[in-house]
Order: C-alpha cells, then structure tokens, then sequence
C-alpha cells in the first residue's frame, strides 16, 4: 500500500471527549474513527490489525474442532423471554426495536439463546454431538459509560463460540482443550506474559466462570494476581473462603489492574432445559445437552496491545498484528530521484515476496513528519531510503522498539524481514 493512496491520515487532533489513550492513537494514527460515545469505524490500517487478531483466534479455534458461521444481529423478543432475560431489569444492555408492525426485536448483546434455538434443528441424537461453533460478530450493549475507547464498545466485535456436549465429562473435556486455546491466543497476540486465567462470579452451573484478565492500567477491573502459578482471583469472587477453596494465601498474592479479554463459562444443562435442547442418547434415553460458551473481546483485545505497546511517540506494534511488516519512507525531491526509484524497487520486491509494506511515497511532505507518522503507525520495522542511505551503501534500518538504526544491502534487508 503506499501512503498517498490510503484515504486515512494521520491527525494530530483528537475531540476533548476523547480520554481513552487506546482511541487517541488510533485517531491520531489513523486506523480508527470516532463515530460517537463508543462507537468505532474501523479504517483501512484499523482493518488489518483486526483481521490478524481475529484470524489468530480463527486458527486456535479451528485447531480445537470449532466450525466457523455467523448469526443474525437482529433477535426474536420470545427467545429470550423463555429464558427470562428479555427484560431490562434482568439484562441492563438490550438495545430494542421493533418491526413495522409493532413486533419487538433486540439487537444482539449475546447468542447463546438464539443459538441454541437453532441447534434443536441440527441436535436430535448423541450421534449428532459434540458440536462446536463460533463466530466474529458485532455485539450491541446499550453500556452506561463508554470512556475505555475501543475497550468498550456499544458497537464492538466479539468471537463467541459455542460448545454442545453429551455429559459434564465430555463438556469439562472440551473446556480444557478451550482454555488452552485461548491462552495460545493471547500468546500469539502479544498479552501472554501478562495475561491470566481468571477466577470470576458467574457459570449457571460452576461455582466460578473463568476469565482471561490482562493486566491493563486502563483496564476496568481489579484482580489479585499469582504470578508463579499464573492464576487470578477476581475482586468480584475474593474472599477468604475462594481463597482457601483454590489453595491460595492472601500474602502471595498482588493486586493489579486488569482489562477482561475473554470469558469461558458452563451453562450444564439449565439452558437446554429452559429452551428444550434435547438429545437421544445410545440407550434412547432423552437428555438435555451440556452447553459452554467461550468469548474473547476482539476489538477490546486491539485496545488493551494499544495500551500496553506505545511510547509518547506512538503506537509499537507486536509482530503478529502490526497492519505492516515494513515501513519504507522514501525521501526524495521527485520520482526521478534516484532515493524514489529505489524505494519504489524495493516496494516492488517486498510485494512480490507478499510481505506486506506500507511506502511513504509522499514528495511534498516533510522527512521528520514523515518520521514521526513512522513513529505514530507503529509498524515494526521502517526502512529509510535516501541520498544519504544510498550513498552509504544501502537502506537505513531501524526498528520501532529501538532506538539505533543501521545501514544494510538489500538482501540483508530481506532477511531481516522473512
Ligand atoms: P465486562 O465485564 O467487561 O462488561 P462482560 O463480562 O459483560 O464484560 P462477556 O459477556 O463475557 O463480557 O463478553 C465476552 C468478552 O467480550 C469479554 O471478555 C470482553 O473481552 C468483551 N467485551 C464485553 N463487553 C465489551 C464491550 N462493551 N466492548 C468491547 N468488548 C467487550
Ligand atoms: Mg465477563
């Protein structure tokens, strides 16, 4: 892509209301655009990091048997009322409407409902089990502050996934395998060092349900950290009684701010008695089905590596979902120059090998803007093609974590950049 092209740019204003530092620089640098009070558009440079993250995920859930589809937004008002979680005192984030006719429909805060209302038609035997689905969808909650930028949404993208077993054996099974999965994820994102599995309230059937808690200042929750055993207890669960029940002592552990990046949590088969999910099993006994469900904030994941991958100067992208592998920012009076033509060869090349590359190719602009909106993207690696480079031998390499740059051969760029 070269940066003359993109209709995105860089900005140094930012709206007052603005107080997220996740949302400010990715105002600033251009990858997201502030519609309202969490609301979002994600822009071109917004759309790559989203689909690495999402694509990590993708994987980590195919490689445990989950099968990819995508429910409707839109959700039937009766569904929910079997479960009594149509009203709003009883779940604080509907957003609702209603049909020409005057028949109400909500905007999709969560699927479980619908979902398995639409596996009555797939699930009739134990030779139909297990069955597991996900997808990436936008969530609609109506939340009461939105001051988190893409952290917390009104209008966010979640990957929910949805497990359908025969027994609580088969169904604690799968939920190791899921949780192994997501902590793989936040690995591959960048978060793994600093996140945790996380004791938390909630489950229908569990005593606990289980998040994935990054340490985070902006986060908005509080969790008492174990670091040697990797685990957390919740503020919302901790108390001397969970703390004896998990074999852990108040003075080994460490108080920290934390962002909620994923939840997992067992329904057993409350659900599937509230909605009827029924199955035959192998002595044609009729049985309701073990249901689990499995989240991960996909847009508040992108906020939380913001927040944690930056300098005063911008954004510092982890390899694995920096929109570009390169940033090549050619200094040139005009494209006869030979620093352009270079640049442009090399833009080239990188295309051809499909490493992705972002080329400065603006003439008009300034080389220490052009350095600071370097900075401000975040890519990791920037690749500074000038007379000066050139007469040096070469292309001045420096990456976004370090400080120093060095002068190398095209070839040893490439390796660089494999
Ligand atoms: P929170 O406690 O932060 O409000 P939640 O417990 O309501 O979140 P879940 O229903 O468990 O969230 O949703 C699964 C995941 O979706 C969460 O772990 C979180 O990462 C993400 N998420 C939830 N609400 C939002 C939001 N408003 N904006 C962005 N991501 C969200
Ligand atoms: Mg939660």
């Amino acid at each position: 892509m070269k940066y003359s092209k993109l209709f995105s740019k860089t900005t140094k204003t930012v709206s007052e209301d603005e107080v997220s530092n996740n949302a400010q620089l990715l105002i600033k640098a251009g990858f997201v655009y502030k519609e309202m009070a969490g609301a979002y558009c994600y822009l071109p440079l917004g759309i790559r990091v989203l689909e690495k993250i999402k694509q990590i995920v993708r994987e980590e859930m195919n490689k445990i048997g989950g099968e990819e589809f995508i429910m409707t937004s839109l959700q039937r008002k009766e569904l929910w009322e079997k479960t009594d979680r149509w009203d709003d005192g009883k779940v604080d984030v509907w957003f609702k409407s209603a049909l020409k006719n005057g028949t109400e429909v909500g905007f999709g805060w969560s699927h479980e409902e619908p979902i398995s209302e639409m596996m009555k038609l797939y699930i009739n035997s134990y030779r139909d089990l297990p069955v597991y689905v996900y997808q990436f969808q936008t969530k609609m909650r109506n939340e009461l502050r939105a001051k988190s930028g893409i952290m917390r949404g009104r209008e966010f993208v979640m990957k929910d996934m949805y497990s359908y077993s025969v027994s609580d054996e088969a169904h604690e099974e799968f939920y190791n395998k899921a949780k192994e999965a997501y902590l793989a994820s936040f690995e591959r994102l960048g978060l793994g060092d600093d996140t945790f599995f996380t004791f938390a309230s909630g489950g229908a059937f569990t005593q606990f349900s289980h998040e994935f808690q990054t340490i985070c200042d902006a986060g908005e929750d509080i969790c008492y950290l174990h670091r040697e055993k990797r685990i957390a207890v919740n503020e919302e669960v901790y108390n001397d009684e969970v703390l004896s029940q998990l074999g852990l002592k108040k003075e080994d552990l460490e108080q920290v701010k934390t962002a909620e990046v994923g939840n997992i949590f067992s329904f057993g088969s409350t659900k599937s008695e509230e909605l009827d999910l029924c199955f035959t099993d192998e002595a044609g006994e009729k049985k309701p089905v073990i249901l689990g469900s499995y989240g991960i904030g996909i847009t508040r994941a992108m906020g939380v590596i913001v927040e944690k991958f930056h300098d005063e100067n911008g954004i510092i992208w982890p390899e694995n979902v920096a929109p570009f592998v390169v940033h090549i920012v050619s200094i040139a009076k005009d494209e006869s120059d030979e620093a352009y033509k270079k640049a442009e060869e090399l833009y080239n090349e990188l295309n051809e090998k499909e490493i992705e590359v972002l080329w400065d190719d603006r003439i008009e602009t300034r080389p220490g803007e052009k350095f600071a909106d370097a900075d401000l993207i975040g890519i990791p690696t920037r690749v500074v093609v000038s007379s000066k480079s050139l007469e040096n031998g070469g292309y001045e390499v420096k990456k976004r974590n370090e400080n120093d740059s060095q002068i190398v051969s095209k070839d040893e760029l490439l390796k660089m950049v494999k």
